[in-house]
C-alpha cells in the first residue's frame, strides 16, 4: 500500500517517474493536468473553463480542482493506494486533501519532492514532446523517439503541448515557485517528505523514489 504525491516543478519528471513507479507498484496514477486536457479533448464545460488558465500557464481555480481530484481517489481503485501528480498545487488544496484523507480514515506515507535546476526545466519543458493517444512523454534531445515525431509506444503522433512554448513555460516555472514550491515546507512540518535530485537522469532518480517509498511501506 502506498499513498504518496509527487511534488515538484514543471518538467522535474513527474509524469515520466509517475509512469515507473505505476509499473512496479500497480497504483492508479492521479494526474489533474491529464484529466484537464482529457475534458478539452472532449469539450466538456470543465475542459472550457481549465483552458482559459492552462493557456496562460496558470493555475486552475483550487475549487474545480479540488473536486475532480477528490472525485477521483473516491474511486475503487484507490483504496489500495495511489500516487498524485500535479495535485496539491498550493497550501490550500493541500489542506483540503489533509481533510478528505483524514475524512476517509486514511493518510500520506510520503511525498516525493523532485528537485531539478531551473535551466534544466525550460529545457526539458520545451523540448517535450507528447504522444497524441497515449500521452507517452519523449524529449528531441534527451528521449528522442526511434522514429521522428512518431510515439515508441503505439505507433501515433507526437505533437508539443500547447503550454511548452517559452513563454507559457516560465509562465508555469514562476507559478511554481510563487504557488507550490510552499507546499515544500508544508509536507516538511509534517514529516512525510523525500528529497530527491531530479536532474540525475531517469534511471538513478526512479532508484532514489524507490528508496523513499520503500521506507515507508
Ligand atoms: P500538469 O500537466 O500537471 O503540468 O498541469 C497542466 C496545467 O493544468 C497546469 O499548468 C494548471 O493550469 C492545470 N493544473 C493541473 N493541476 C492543477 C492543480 N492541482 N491546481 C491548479 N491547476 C492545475
Amino acid at each position: 500500500m502506498i499513498r504518496t504525491i509527487l511534488l515538484g516543478p514543471p518538467g522535474a519528471g513527474k509524469g515520466t517517474q509517475a509512469a515507473r513507479i505505476i509499473e512496479k507498484y500497480h497504483i492508479p496514477h492521479i494526474s489533474t493536468g491529464d484529466i484537464f486536457r482529457e475534458n478539452i479533448k472532449q469539450g466538456t464545460e470543465l475542459g472550457k473553463k481549465a483552458q482559459e488558465y492552462m493557456s496562460r500557464g496558470e493555475l486552475v481555480p483550487d475549487d474545480l480542482v479540488i473536486e475532480i481530484a477528490c472525485d477521483r481517489l473516491l474511486k475503487d481503485d484507490c483504496k489500495e493506494g495511489f500516487i498524485l501528480d500535479g495535485f496539491p498545487r498550493t497550501v490550500y488544496q493541500a489542506e483540503k486533501l489533509d481533510e478528505f484523507l483524514s475524512e476517509n480514515g486514511q493518510k500520506l506515507d510520503c511525498v516525493i519532492n523532485l528537485e531539478v535546476g531551473e535551466d534544466i526545466l525550460m529545457k526539458r519543458l520545451t523540448g517535450r514532446r507528447v504522444c497524441k493517444k497515449c500521452g507517452a512523454s519523449f524529449h528531441v534531445v534527451n528521449m528522442p523517439p526511434k522514429v521522428d515525431g512518431i510515439c515508441d509506444v503505439c505507433g501515433a503522433e507526437l505533437i508539443q503541448r500547447a503550454d511548452d512554448n517559452e513563454e507559457t513555460a516560465r509562465n508555469r516555472i514562476d507559478v511554481y515557485n510563487a504557488q507550490t514550491k510552499p507546499l515544500v515546507d508544508y509536507y516538511k512540518k509534517a514529516g512525510v517528505i523525500a528529497d530527491i535530485d531530479g536532474a540525475q537522469g531517469l534511471e538513478p532518480t526512479f532508484a532514489a523514489i524507490v528508496a523513499a517509498l520503500e521506507k515507508e511501506v
